[in-house]
């Protein structure tokens, strides 16, 4: 997975001609983390986990990124998924470097206390390296609200009170309104943007959806608001579809209820892995990565591929796509809503100020148009596709920042 980021930096430093001292500068993460959580589990037995968290870039302010608890969750994954960080920070233009971080368990099978008393362990471990000037976590897969509530109140345990350690809290406890829909919300104006492209809009455009957690289902909620078609939804349990789109809100209240859109009654069901290839318009990962590979990318029917999870696509399966002419757009912009309104978050928290949520979806929209309006452009002015034109822009921003924060006599060209 580290392999896959790193391809799409080169591609893009090749772009631009950038020295190879400056690209192992810039993929370099700037501190990696392992801790060791032992935890007593409910029924009296010892619970034996590794906590992650990897730094990689802070030239333009604090670590910013979320926390995956996942058995896959290891050194190599926190690495991959921090550099696209950084770069997704940059492209967004908010003041953050790039983290990630987690923990390798499985939330599925652990009780609420037990997956809060691992949780706090594993701030307890990581308490001198986070914090709101420093690294500043938020949800992901398998975490949420009151995740970042624990870590909240186990880190301001250490340092007194501090809302802004963490993003993505609830609502009632410095949380943002609007946070917890943003990446969908976010994945849904990339969508709009997408469809400028091609001369389409949202009403009556047909989308097959991987996944169904919280990005999947606020995408699909505000797609369907705006008339789009969900013509199939698939999750690791199975799928359903419905030519005529399925029914969003049901399916969600079906979805919170069984943990899978598998069996909902409004459609007809499939096997999962079949959503990759729909016949829609537009296809969306929004589960985990390595999605789309070189096993499935030549059968896919969408023209339109709009990333909400991170790194779905394999290199080998973006080449396909790239030569049978579908658009992508790629995870660091289109997801980069969640980690925006965590900015509009934090800043809340700073100033102890709350604002109300209009302003947060008026700014986001700001937000992610300004962004897909600078990738466009440079994907226009370098002729690159625009997930290669996201990552010149971000390697320019980042490279600008980092040597602005010192003098070098040697003359680096970021242009
Ligand atoms: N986990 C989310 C992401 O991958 C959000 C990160 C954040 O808000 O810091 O973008």
């Amino acid at each position: 997975m580290l392999e896959a980021s790193h391809h799409y930096f080169h591609q893009a430093a090749d772009v631009i001609g950038l020295a190879p001292k400056v690209r192992e500068i810039l993929l370099t993460p700037n501190r990696v983390i392992k801790v060791e959580i032992v935890e007593e589990a409910d029924d009296g037995q010892l619970m034996h986990y590794t906590g992650f968290r990897v730094q990689h870039n802070n030239a333009r302010g604090p670590c910013k990124g979320g926390l995956r608890y996942h058995p896959t969750m290891d050194e190599d994954h926190a690495a991959a998924l921090a550099n696209l960080m950084t770069w997704k920070t940059a492209i967004v233009d908010v003041p953050f470097g790039g983290a990630k971080g987690g923990i390798d368990c499985d939330p599925s099978q652990m009780s609420r206390f037990e997956l809060e008393r691992v949780t706090r362990r594993f701030v307890e471990q990581c308490k001198e390296i986070i914090g709101p000037t420093i690294d500043i976590p938020a949800p992901d897969v398998n975490t949420n609200a009151d995740v970042m509530a624990w870590i909240m109140d186990e880190y301001s345990r250490h340092a007194g009170f501090s809302p802004g350690v963490v993003t993505g809290k609830p609502l009632h406890l410095f949380g943002s309104d609007g946070r917890e829909e943003a990446t969908g919300r976010g994945v849904m104006y990339a969508l709009e943007e997408a469809l400028r492209d091609r001369g389409g809009e949202i009403s009556g455009t047909t989308v097959a959806l991987q996944g169904f957690g919280n990005v999947g289902s606020h995408a699909a909620r505000l797609i369907a608001e705006r008339g789009g078609k969900i013509v199939a939804v698939g999750d690791h349990v199975g799928g359903v579809s419905n030519e005529a789109g399925l029914d969003v809100t049901a399916l969600v209240a079906w979805a919170t209820e069984h943990r899978t859109v598998a069996g909902f009654a409004g459609g007809d069901a499939f096997e999962g892995p079949e959503i990759i290839t729909w016949p829609a318009d537009v296809l969306i990962p929004a589960a985990l990565e390595d999605a789309i590979d070189e096993n499935n990318a030549a059968d896919v029917r969408a023209q339109i591929i709009i990333e909400a999870a991170n790194a779905p696509t394999t290199p080998e399966a973006n080449a396909i796509l790239h030569d049978k002419g579908v658009l992508i757009v790629p995870d660091i912009l289109a997801n980069a809503g969640g980690v925006t309104v965590s900015y509009f978050e934090w800043a809340q928290n700073i100033q102890q100020f709350r604002w109300e949520l209009d302003r947060v979806n008026t700014e986001l929209e700001k937000y992610m148009r300004r962004a897909y309006g600078s990738v466009r452009e440079v994907a226009r002015e370098k002729n690159v596709d625009l997930r290669t034109a996201a990552f010149v822009l971000a390697i320019q921003r980042v490279g600008r920042a980092a040597l602005s924060r010192r003098s070098v006599h040697e003359t680096i060209d970021l242009s």
